[in-house]
């Protein structure tokens, strides 16, 4: 039995023994156009995420469930639809668009790294965004590759984190990701963002610090935009009412304007590039 039949979802209905639930989908189109700047294409290996940040968007955009949205799809087709679309494509694709391509299912699926390996030929750039140093293990892939792997740190608070993105890897992890990839020459950068509206003055001093001492370059900023119901659905959740009300308090008396010129100061001060996301 191979790693994906253990991993993936049997057809009987039982699960593998420890490992995850990820149920199969088949892929209609694997690069969509994308509408981001700077992107040509979308590639996202999985629908839904297991990372399952409060703040996340993507359910609301994808119009999927919030309570669904860490039951992971994966795309098992993928790389073989993609090997097909890629043939004559230029330009650029966004990898992680809406959903994380290294979240936990591809450190046992390796949809990620498998269409990674048939884009390299064609010579198109990625621009790849995650929240996991799982990226690293593709590392290889990467030094061969045009373009950019982006990993975003809101803080680098491993209990602000535990309580806003409980299934992803701690910052401490992300950091020492970054500093593994610009060792290796690969051409990183850190998403700030969302610019979580509680953070203070020293929480951002010790951020951009910490971004600084892994040989980035350059840092993404991107503000905090809830989406309508997020705060109740964050309320909804077991043990988090108090968490939605701190956040959706700390959101509407935040004077993000101030909040952003402190994240350029502070950049500016460690030589650090800040540019706006969107
Ligand atoms: S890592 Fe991205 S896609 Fe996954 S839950 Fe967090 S914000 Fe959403």
């Amino acid at each position: 039995m191979s790693t994906l039949d253990l991993f993936l979802e049997m057809e009987d209905g039982r699960a593998a023994p420890s490992v995850p639930r990820v149920r199969e989908v088949r892929t209609r189109v694997a690069l969509p156009a994308s509408r981001l700047p700077g992107l040509d294409y979308s590639l996202n290996p999985y629908v839904g995420c297991q990372h399952d940040c409060l703040y996340c968007y993507a359910p609301y955009v994808t119009k999927r469930p919030r309570g669904k949205w860490t039951e992971v799809l994966a795309r098992t087709d993928l790389p073989h639809v993609l090997s097909k679309e890629l043939r004559g494509k230029r330009g650029t694709i966004g990898l992680g668009t809406v959903t994380d391509p290294y979240q936990e299912a591809e450190r046992h699926l390796l949809l990620t790294r498998r269409c990674l390996i048939e884009i390299i030929p064609h010579g198109l750039a990625v621009s790849a965004l995650t929240k996991s140093d799982l990226v690293l293990r593709d590392i290889d892939l990467y030094k061969e590759l045009r373009g950019e792997v982006g990993i975003t740190v809101t803080s680098v608070s491993p209990e602000l984190s535990r309580a806003m993105e409980p299934g992803a890897p701690l910052p401490a992890r992300r950091l020492d990701a970054l500093r593994g990839l610009t060792e290796e020459g690969v051409n990183a950068y850190a998403l700030i963002g969302p610019l979580l509206p509680m953070l203070e003055e020293r929480d951002v001093i010790e951020l951009v610090d910490a971004l600084a001492a892994t040989g980035i370059e350059r840092a993404m900023l991107d503000r905090f935009r809830p989406r309508p119901g997020m705060f109740d659905d964050i309320r909804a959740r077991p043990a988090c009412k108090g968490l939605g009300d701190g956040l959706e308090r700390a959101h509407r008396e935040r004077d993000y304007s101030a909040l952003e010129a402190l994240v350029r100061r502070e950049c500016s001060r460690k030589g650090l590039r800040c540019v706006d996301a969107f």
